[in-house]
């Protein structure tokens, strides 16, 4: 097999694959052989992620990572179109920002179900396919707010903190099985995610977007964002089946941002 196609036949689901990063795991799973799930909300946007792919994907629309019953209904799909899941990419996930005090109950709780929540209710849903694979691998996306303190997200780096303590225990929980259970940690990444934080600087701070976006940029040494490829080539690397002695860590995609802590 040649290493281009060290996925080949492999069936990989990825949440919020409609956008940023998620397409863009998608996208390099498929270039390398791997047959993809592609699930989130927005058949339209699937559809669209689903031209960009060269391999063989399912498109599993409807699949909400707060809601069980949409999750068994999306898994069940994905499992009849493309077989047992063997590697589950939790990357759905949403940055809402404001001022801890004004933060509301409703707000809190919504930011921790699709960023937290989310992650336990599809990895709870997914193990017992990923225990059957060899290897089996869980890789969530938290974010370098999943290991320092950021301003005005509190509930977002609530929620990635979380993810983090749940991707070490549930490593430590499988070691002895075929499964490996990781985190990746971008910085800030060129995605709409951060198209939506730049829009919210530039309405609160009178900044030009130019000079928004080169903001973000400078909190990464290399003084430029993260681009979802290179996120997506990390996740790759820890799917590999060479990767499996890296369980239960939390990788920085950041150009060399350092860490607290
Ligand atoms: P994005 O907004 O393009 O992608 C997020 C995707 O998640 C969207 O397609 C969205 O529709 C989907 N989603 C949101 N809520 C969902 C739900 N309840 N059920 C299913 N799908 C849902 O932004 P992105 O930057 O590509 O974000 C992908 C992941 O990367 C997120 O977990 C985000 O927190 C993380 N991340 C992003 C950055 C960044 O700077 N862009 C940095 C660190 C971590």
């Amino acid at each position: 097999m040649s290493s281009a196609m060290r996925f080949t036949g492999r069936h990989v689901l990825v949440t919020g694959a409609g956008s940023g990063i998620g397409a863009a795991i998608a996208a390099a799973f498929a270039t390398n052989g791997a047959h993809v799930s592609l699930c989130g909300r927005d058949a339209c946007k699937l559809l669209h992620v689903a031209e960009t792919c060269t391999g063989k994907t399912a498109v599993i629309d409807g699949l909400d990572v707060t809601d069980p019953a949409s999750i068994e209904a999306g898994l069940a799909r994905a499992r009849t179109l493309l077989g047992r899941i063997e590697i589950l990419v939790n990357n759905a996930g949403a940055a809402p920002s404001g001022p801890f005090a004004k933060i509301t109950l409703a707000d809190w709780n919504a930011t921790l179900a699709v960023n937290l929540t989310g992650v336990f209710l599809m990895t709870q849903a997914v193990l017992p396919d990923i225990r059957a694979a060899k290897p089996g691998r869980v890789i969530s996306i938290a974010s370098t707010a999943g290991l320092t303190g950021y301003p005005y997200v509190a509930a977002y780096v609530a929620a990635k903190h979380g993810v983090i303590g749940l991707t070490r225990t549930l490593a430590l929980e499988l070691a002895h099985t075929n499964v490996t259970v990781n985190a990746v940690c971008p910085g800030y990444t060129d995605t709409p995610l951060v198209d939506r934080a730049i829009e919210i600087i530039v309405a609160k701070t009178g900044r030009a977007v130019g000079e928004a976006r080169a903001a973000l940029a400078k909190a990464n040494p290399q003084g430029r964002l993260v681009t979802p490829a290179e996120v997506a080539q990390t996740v790759l690397w820890l799917a590999d089946p060479a990767s499996s002695a890296i369980t239960g860590q939390a990788i920085v995609v950041a150009g060399g941002e350092v860490m607290a802590g």
